[in-house]
């Protein structure tokens, strides 16, 4: 299959073109179709296979339908955009800052043909928690986050989980054996039951497969 068949629009098409992304990788293939279907998902797959695409070309596509159904739909709730408050759309989880500023660039580069209408952004820990602030007022439709930086940022009310429509596990093995399965569990307790889940994971101990059974909801299954 190409990245037509699987259901992309032409603002993603285009710049997959432009990044030389010839063809769909096999998770890619296999897994953008019910993603975009709103099927959960869980994916065994290592860095290299082509896995932050998997997740973010869904996750935008998605995401411009949303706002462009709320432009026709509800205008004024649009109008007044303190309305949204400290919104975020699209949450996805990682174990370090270094691969929350990867998978945050990747995504920013992906939706360049959205023509900044998707703002996307990036929170970790070890630098200062003001700039992060100051970021995330008005709220994000993309948010990359390690656990314990968000917790904190939401501890001063600088965002909010309540309106998370699609929430992405990255590395989930990397971020239990790093030790935030609490900070996972209040997490969680914070965003919508009604949401789309996305896990992927490298290895699958008990303690993954713990938290796919209370998170997901009849999830695709993917091995690459
Ligand atoms: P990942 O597994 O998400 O860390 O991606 C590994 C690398 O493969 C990244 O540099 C991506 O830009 C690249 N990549 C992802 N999907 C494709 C594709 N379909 N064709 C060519 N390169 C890709």
């Amino acid at each position: 299959a190409n990245f037509t068949e699987l259901g992309l629009i032409p603002p993603l098409l285009a710049r997959l073109i432009e990044l030389e992304y010839q063809q769909p990788t096999p998770i890619q293939a296999q897994a953008i179709p019910s993603v975009l279907s709103g099927r959960d998902l869980i994916a065994g797959a290592n860095t290299g296979s082509g896995k932050t695409a998997t997740f973010a070309l869904p996750l935008l596509q998605k995401i411009q339908a949303q706002q462009l159904f709320q432009q026709s739909h509800c205008e004024k709730q649009l109008n007044s955009k303190n309305s949204k408050g400290n919104y975020v759309s699209g949450l996805i989880l990682v174990p370090t800052r270094e691969l929350a500023k990867q998978v945050a660039d990747s995504i920013k580069s992906y939706s360049v043909h959205f023509n900044g209408a998707i703002k996307t952004l990036a929170v970790f820990g070890g630098v200062s928690v003001n700039t992060q602030m100051l970021a995330l007022r008005g709220g994000t439709d993309v948010l990359v986050a390690t656990p314990g930086r968000l917790l904190d940022l939401i501890s001063s009310n600088a965002i909010k989980l309540d309106r998370v429509e699609i929430l992405v596990l990255d590395e989930a093995d990397r971020m239990l054996s790093l030790g935030f399965t609490e900070e996972l569990t209040q997490l969680l307790a914070l965003m919508p039951k009604k949401k789309q889940t996305l896990l992927f994971s490298a290895t699958f101990p008990d303690q993954v497969q713990a938290l796919t059974q209370k998170l997901l909801n009849d999830p695709v299954e993917i091995q690459v």
